[in-house]
């Protein structure tokens, strides 16, 4: 859900609220942490002792460089040449810093081959979970915001998350072991570095909270705003938009997001930079304030000149971590807004069908709906009422009626895609739900009318219709001789090897009406299946093509139960029962001749079709 950006200010809580508000930056940190372990141990171990090591030997640096320093004074006061331990210590410098630059490398390999294997398996993880959701929560809009979002960055985010939170961690121990040195100088000091810090720390983390809520707040625009990305500059719509001209149209619009956004954003980054500014400043008085009591201090004679040295570094160095702090405390909050998206994503419930039934009580019953009712998720109206019928083996039925009046939704629910609000289907007996999801989809062939053009070769489109089959030479031929598309699949250079469709190199567009031969040879694929549905997948064929592709449907189903929708009377007609449906009810059945004899909804239909050829 869409958070209002009001609905969780800080402002707003107890101060116990207030607490947990900024440390909302670590919300997601242990589960990022959890998911790199998992994906490998190994590299893992390896970013966190260099992690560690890097954030130690900076301290260690300092510490030699003071040695360093009071060895050359000294020296210089003793006047008795190089003494060998100094030159030893600048040799521990430069290993400490080979030691620094080695953990640093090491950190930056783990990462890299860390980046590569967590995007793939978080991609994996979205689409296993993806296999086992419903198509209803695919048409949910909010649901495939989330699935989009979460697909985008499954690369990065993750990654990013850990190595920000491993960041935190080396700057912490870097700034607790520069305390510890800082210590021997004086606690006010430490003191000094920690509340010069605070300020900013505290404002960073309240203004990237501000800036996490007004992402999840504004997604819906940002989604439209893709949307409009896709539709102006992908091939499939490319074709309408050049022809309406409506590029300038949906450009403004893009235009017109952008503002709004840009104007939040402006806001926000204006807030956020001046505040950083004035704090920082803060961070600036005290350093120089120490500064000079450092000076102050060593003139005075009370440390030497190698301990000024040293707190001076450790000084300066402590405040580059606090700021390379609040920069990781910034972008942890991006990646927490894509965390909590990846998660809600994967902890959507599943609802698949849990039976178990491989075959029905009663075999040879056919199939039944009795008394179906059904209504889309999130909508008022039922798109399927009180609806029986019963389909006998070697029978077929004829769905007829105008557009929305249901034909579709009755097969989506036949198809076990939706359950039923209300009533019963039943195959052989059984009911849907108690059937096993696999053995009820081998009884069932479909092909919709807004079939898949998989960006495949022609067999493999084919294939498609049974995975089982799915690289069967023979059986794509003998499925593309009964959807009658073997004639021009053999015309095609390459034939069943073919590449279709424009994304891939050679790839050729078929025709509306060659792709939907693919498609009903693709449904012959399952040739176990003994219910077969073929909903419009004909339409943009000629009359005489889709005539002849149904009496050959037809012939080849005859002990096969049948479904075919159609808006052509020519074909209807071949049914043995012809169901009228209107508003999600059946309102006539029959066969041709009494639907007429009836002289109701079909036969007024069947006129006006029949006026329209004379
Ligand atoms: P037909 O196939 O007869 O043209 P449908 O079965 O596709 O009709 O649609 C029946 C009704 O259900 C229509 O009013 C349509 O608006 C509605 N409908 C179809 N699909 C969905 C969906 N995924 N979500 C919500 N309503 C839908």
């Amino acid at each position: 859900m869409a958070a209002s950006p009001h609905s969780t200010t800080a402002s707003s809580g107890t101060s116990n609220q207030g607490w947990r508000e900024y440390l909302g930056v670590f919300r997601y940190s242990r589960r990022a942490i959890e998911l790199v372990w998992q994906t490998s141990r190994l590299l893992t171990v390896v970013l966190a002792t260099g992690t560690l090591i890097a954030g130690l030997l900076p301290a260690a640096a300092a510490w030699v460089g003071q040695l360093i320093v009071d060895g050359v004074v000294a020296a210089i006061d003793a006047n008795a040449g190089i003494p060998a331990d100094l030159l030893w210590l600048v040799a521990l410098e430069g290993g400490i810093m080979m030691g620094i630059a080695g953990a640093q490398r090491a950190i930056q390999i783990a990462q890299s081959l860390l980046r590569a294997q967590l995007g793939q398996r978080v991609n994996v993880m979205i689409l296993e979970k993806a296999q086992s959701l419903e198509l209803a929560d695919f048409e949910d809009s909010e649901f495939y915001d989330k699935l989009t979002r979460a697909r985008r960055e499954a690369s990065s985010r993750p990654l990013s998350l850990v190595n920000r939170t491993f960041g935190l961690i080396q700057n912490g121990i870097s700034l607790a072991s520069f305390a510890g040195l800082l210590l021997g100088f004086s606690p006010w000091a430490v003191a000094i570095l920690v509340a010069a810090g605070l300020p900013q720390f505290f404002s960073e983390a309240k203004f990237s909270g501000d800036a996490f809520r007004l992402f999840r707040w504004r997604s819906p625009d940002t989604r439209r705003q893709m949307y409009l990305e896709t539709v102006l500059a992908r091939e499939d719509s490319a074709k309408e938009v050049k022809l309406f001209e409506l590029g300038p149209l949906f450009l403004q619009r893009y235009r017109d997001i952008f503002k709004r956004l840009y104007r939040e954003d402006r806001r926000l980054t204006l807030r956020r930079d001046l505040w950083g500014f004035g704090l920082g400043l803060i961070a600036t008085l005290a350093f120089y304030g120490t500064y000079a009591w450092i000076v102050v201090t060593t003139v005075a004679g009370q440390i030497t000149l190698g301990q000024m040295t040293m707190y001076l570094s450790v000084f300066r160095q402590g405040q580059s971590a606090v700021s390379a702090s609040l920069t990781a405390i910034s972008g942890m909050y991006e990646d927490n807004l894509y965390l909590s998206n990846l998660y809600e994503y994967l902890e959507q419930p599943i609802t698949v069908g849990s039976g178990e039934a491989t075959a029905g009580a009663d075999p040879g019953d056919g199939l039944r709906f009795e008394s179906v009712s059904f209504r889309y998720p999130g909508s008022e109206l039922d798109a399927l009422s009180d609806v029986s019928l019963h389909l006998t083996p070697s029978r077929s039925i004829a769905l007829v009626g105008s557009n929305g009046s249901g034909k579709t939704t009755l097969i989506k629910l036949l198809a076990g895609l939706y359950a039923p609000s209300s009533g019963r289907i039943l195959l052989d007996g059984t009911d849907l739900r108690d059937w096993d999801s696999s053995a009820l989809r081998e009884r069932i062939g479909i092909i919709f009318q807004d079939f898949m053009r998989y960006q495949l070769p022609v067999g493999e489109n084919i294939g498609a219709g049974d995975v089982a089959h799915f690289s069967d030479e023979e059986r794509w031929q003998r499925a593309a001789r009964k959807g009658l598309a073997e004639t021009f699949i053999e015309d095609i250079p390459g034939g069943y090897h073919a590449q279709l469709g424009r994304w891939f190199r050679d790839g050729r567009e078929l025709s509306g009406g060659q792709w939907q031969k693919i498609a009903v040879a693709r449904a012959f694929m399952r040739e176990g299946a003994d219910v077969l549905v073929l909903d419009e997948p004909t339409a943009a064929m000629d009359a005489a093509a889709e005539a002849e592709i149904f009496e050959h449907f037809r012939a080849l189903t005859e002990d096969r139960m049948a479904i075919l929708i159609s808006h052509r009377f020519s074909t209807v007609r071949m049914a043995d029962e012809i169901i009228v449906m209107d508003g999600g009810r059946i309102i006539e059945r029959g066969n041709h001749d009494s639907l007429l004899a009836e002289n109701g909804h079909y036969a007024r239909l069947f006129r006006l079709q029949a006026a329209g050829y004379q």
